[in-house]
């Protein structure tokens, strides 16, 4: 079996689906590596690393004619999927639940479409293939750094010949993989870091590594399904959002990391939150996407900043700021994953595996996964009055 590793085309999109290190179970497992030349280019990975690690660079046509399985990060674009054949897989982060109409393109092509993001997160056997996990963990390391290069003062106390700098008060809103990251980076730097989650369980994990804990009266627990939060009625986010305003006047960084499984993200820091802070506050939005974000002013990869002197960036793609790093964590997940699925040097499809089952979105010219199967399926016809 052919394993083809593409060169990402997205725009800023610097990572790479497998790194050399990757390879070796891989080879292993029976499987020959094709990668497009240049592919680890956006990581500093050159096509000589992965040569040496045993795969063959080759032209992209060439790629897409050999290879049985294409592995990349994002999904395809348009003329990738033009290039995808039948028979062929393709992995990576499809997102079939954003775009459950691509899904259903490559249906029709006949292209097996396996998407990483749909990852049974909870199933142990299953972590090592946790791609939301470790990218929101470079996400919620690169947030806090970004706020800092973005703060005009220090994180940490200072005491110097020339005066002493007080430490910086943050907050991060959103206690899951990316906010916990987030929070134990803040602290490596000296902030004073304070944590909210709707999840009550959240509390001890923020507080072990450091973060003073908020809690508020307005929301007392909002645990959804699968450990992720629920969304909160309109009454309880106006009243979140009014009982956070007080927290986040006093704040100088807000790093906001808040999302509820298939919905827009919970707005978390208002307009009227944004005017009480002070000049020189700087607020990280990682959750803003051409959906919205947690902070109403913020733009998706734009920097904003607002008429009393408060910075809003909105970065999209964080993991894609720290390419070596997240595409390493990345290919670990992704050749585990591919592993699983292969018995003697080739992919063995078995849709009772709860894994595959979960993972696998197209397969025989159909739509196989429930959930994309779903939101593919016609309106039913409103009944007639
Ligand atoms: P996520 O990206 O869906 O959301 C980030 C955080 O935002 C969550 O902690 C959520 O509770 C919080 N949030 C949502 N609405 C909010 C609101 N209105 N106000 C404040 N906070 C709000 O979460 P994630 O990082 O993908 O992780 C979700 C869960 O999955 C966590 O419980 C995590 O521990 C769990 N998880 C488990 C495993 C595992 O068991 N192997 C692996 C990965 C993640």
């Amino acid at each position: 079996m052919k394993i083809g590793v593409v060169k990402e085309r997205a725009p800023n999109e610097r990572r790479v689906a497998l790194v050399p290190d990757a390879l070796k179970s891989l080879i292993a497992a029976g499987a020959e590596i094709l990668v497009e030349q240049g592919a680890g280019d956006g990581a500093a990975i050159p096509d000589r690393l992965y040569s040496d690690a045993g795969a063959r660079i080759v032209a992209r046509d060439e790629l897409y004619a050999d290879a049985d399985v294409i592995a990349r990060v994002q999904k395809p674009d348009g003329p990738d999927v033009q290039s995808l054949r039948e028979g062929q897989v393709v992995v990576g982060l499809l997102q079939p639940l954003i775009d459950p109409q691509l899904m259903a393109t490559l249906a029709r092509n006949k292209v097996t479409a396996i998407s990483l993001d749909a990852i049974p997160r909870t199933l142990s056997r299953a972590q090592s293939m946790d791609v939301l996990s470790s990218q929101a963990n470079v996400g919620g390391y690169r947030a806090v750094l970004m706020g800092a290069l973005e703060y005009g003062r220090y994180f940490p106390l200072l005491t110097t010949a020339a005066g002493t700098a007080k430490p910086a008060n943050l907050l991060i809103l959103g206690i899951g993989v990316a906010g916990l990251q987030a929070i134990a980076t803040a602290r490596r730097l000296g902030a004073i870091v304070k944590a909210y989650d709707v999840r009550s369980e959240t509390k001890e994990q923020a507080e072990s590594l450091g973060a003073q804990f908020i809690v508020l009266k307005s929301v007392t627990d909002a645990s959804g399904a699968g450990g992720y939060a629920r969304a909160l009625t309109p009454e309880e986010q106006a009243a979140q959002q009014e009982e956070l305003n007080g927290h986040i006047a006093n704040m100088d960084v807000v790093i906001t990391t808040a999302q509820v499984p298939g919905r827009r993200p919970p707005l978390l820091v208002t307009a009227k939150a944004v005017a009480g802070m002070k000049p020189g506050s700087v607020i990280v939005d990682m959750a803003a996407s051409a959906l919205g974000g947690n902070v109403e002013l913020s733009k998706p990869d734009e920097t904003v900043v607002t008429d009393n002197e408060v910075t809003i960036l909105a970065p999209t793609n964080l993991p894609a700021t720290m390419p070596a790093g997240a595409s390493q964590f990345y290919a670990r997940n992704m050749s585990t994953f591919l592993v699983h699925f292969m018995k003697d040097g080739a992919m063995n499809f078995d849709l009772t595996d709860e894994i595959q089952s979960a993972t696998v979105i197209t397969r025989d010219g159909e739509v196989v996964q429930e959930a994309t199967k779903k939101l593919l399926q016609p309106a039913a016809p409103e009944a007639t009055k």
